[in-house]
């Protein structure tokens, strides 16, 4: 018997339900049904694999309710969030159903006979998963290794594994045979590492910090898995005076206070040229102030709580340490009163002006807080976009399109985007460079890291 934890709700701080914490061995136990289960699933004709997808996709469509009601109790993530994420999830299984005929291999010109190239599946894939969108991006990850014919093991975060599990149910319910997707509750230090040096894994997905996403490649060596690491970020919002000011400023709480800031593609740092900085800052203030924070269940909430109270700590401590560097006057704007009582609350806040320097401005928040820095002009911009280990994110609001595109081609990150915070769709590819990971999710890209191209070279020469 494993021992169980509780899972709390970070909005009310009550217990919602008990998860087994589970060790080595149920890991082992889980990797080795995922083992058996590979050479039938991988021999099932495409179209019936397609088939069991949508039916997946469709199951999931069925429990949309009760999944989102499930992520937002256990995340704290506001309901509309929460459903929007759920309808993604079965974007994310119909998106792949569609692509199980359609990653082809090809036929290669050569000489003496006839070359083609298969995409082999890789076997078992071990699937890790951070708190922040955890069945969200579950998906991202048992879409394509299915898809490609692997069997999954999904680990998911310790605080967060409600949905995860509830998502393997709905996948068995709707026809996938035993084996082919399982979820293993349990600590990263114990379950996330047996599966990253666990010889009949073939391939870790990870998405988490980059500190775990480092130990993880260096266990993964060990038996030269395969590894994909979708990390953490520091992205820029970048504001140049021509833009549509209104309009960026509107769209920024979007861009850093989503998902209350817990997201690994949050702008936490806004760039403005320094011409525009007073009238972007006032403009901001107001669409700071409409950014409501209080029970998640409620629809018209824009914000929730943090998703415990020790990362509440740690994000309460970027105020204490930032706002006491040398740099100039600080003014911080927040969206007012967070709830009394129960909750781990945290107010959305805009420090600026920022010095670039100082912790907040430096490393990944994954909170509500934003640093606000002024530049001069496009050179610095870059520059100061890319001062950071980090290259995941960002966007440029700009009306001069050469300009747009020369600061895209300029910024060293997976996704950007212009005149918008929007980083995340099921058709395109989610990525990031540097110390963000490396290794694509989501669009057809993510196939690749899903399998292996075998050549083959059949001689035809008498
Ligand atoms: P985390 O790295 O602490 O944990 C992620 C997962 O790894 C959890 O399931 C955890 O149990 C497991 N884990 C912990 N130690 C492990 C170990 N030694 N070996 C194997 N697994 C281990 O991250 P988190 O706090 O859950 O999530 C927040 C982080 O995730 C942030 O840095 C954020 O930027 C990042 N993130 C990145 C993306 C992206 O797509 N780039 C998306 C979401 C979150």
């Amino acid at each position: 018997m494993s021992d169980v934890t509780d899972v709390v709700n970070p909005a009310t701080e009550q217990v919602i339900a008990l998860i087994p914490i589970n060790g080595v061995e149920a890991t082992d136990e889980a990797v080795a049904r995922a083992h058996a289960a590979g050479p039938a699933w991988r021999a099932v004709a495409p179209a019936d694999r397609a088939r069991l997808m949508r039916r997946f996709a469709a199951t999931v469509e069925d429990h949309h309710e009760e999944l989102a009601q499930l992520e937002t109790a256990n995340v704290g993530k506001p309901i509309g969030e929460s459903r929007d994420e759920v309808a993604m999830v079965a974007e994310v299984l119909y998106f792949y159903a569609g692509a199980v005929d359609k990653h082809r291999g090809a036929t290669v010109p050569v000489a003496g006979g006839v070359d083609m190239t298969f995409h082999e599946p890789l076997g078992v894939v071990g699937a890790i998963i951070p708190w922040n969108f955890p069945v969200a991006i579950t998906s991202w990850k048992v879409g394509p290794a299915l898809a490609t014919g692997n069997t999954i093991v999904v680990k998911p975060a310790e605080i967060t594994p409600l949905t995860a599990v509830r998502l393997a149910e709905l996948g068995l319910e709707a026809g996938l045979p035993e084996g082919v997707l399982q979820v293993v509750t349990g600590k990263g230090s114990v379950v996330g590492t047996r599966l990253a040096e666990h010889p009949d894994v073939a391939k870790i997905a990870f998405t988490g910090s980059t500190e775990v996403g480092r130990d993880v490649m260096s266990r993964a060596s060990g038996t030269i898995k395969r590894v994909t690491l979708e990390l953490g970020g520091k992205s820029a919002s970048v504001v140049f005076a021509d833009a549509d000011l209104k309009r960026a400023a509107a769209s920024a709480p979007g861009g850093m206070f989503a998902n209350a800031g817990q997201d690994c593609c949050a702008r936490s740092r806004i760039l403005v040229q320094r011409g525009a900085m007073d009238e972007f800052l006032d403009l901001l203030a107001d669409a700071v102030r409409s950014w409501t924070v209080g029970d998640p269940t409620d629809p018209d909430i824009k914000m929730g709580p943090m998703v415990t109270a020790a990362h509440r700590g740690v994000v309460a401590g970027f105020m204490d340490e930032g706002m006491g560097a040398p740099g100039g006057p600080v003014a911080s704007h927040t969206a007012g009163a967070v709830p009394d009582g129960p909750g781990y609350w945290f107010p959305p806040t805009v420090v600026a002006p920022a010095d670039p320097g100082w912790r907040m401005a430096r490393e990944e928040i994954f909170g509500p807080i934003v640093a606000v820095i002024p530049f001069d002009d496009e050179d610095e911009a870059v520059r100061l976009a890319n001062d950071t280990p980090y290259g995941l994110s960002g966007s440029i609001w700009t009306r001069d399109g050469a300009r747009s595109l020369r600061m895209a081609r300029a910024v060293q990150a997976g996704n950007l985007s212009v005149n918008s915070n929007s980083s995340v769709r099921v058709q395109t590819s989610f990525g990031g460079m540097k110390q963000s990971g490396f290794g694509r999710e989501l669009g057809l890209e993510a196939l690749a890291s899903y399998t292996e191209v075998k050549n083959v070279f059949v001689a035809t020469d008498d």
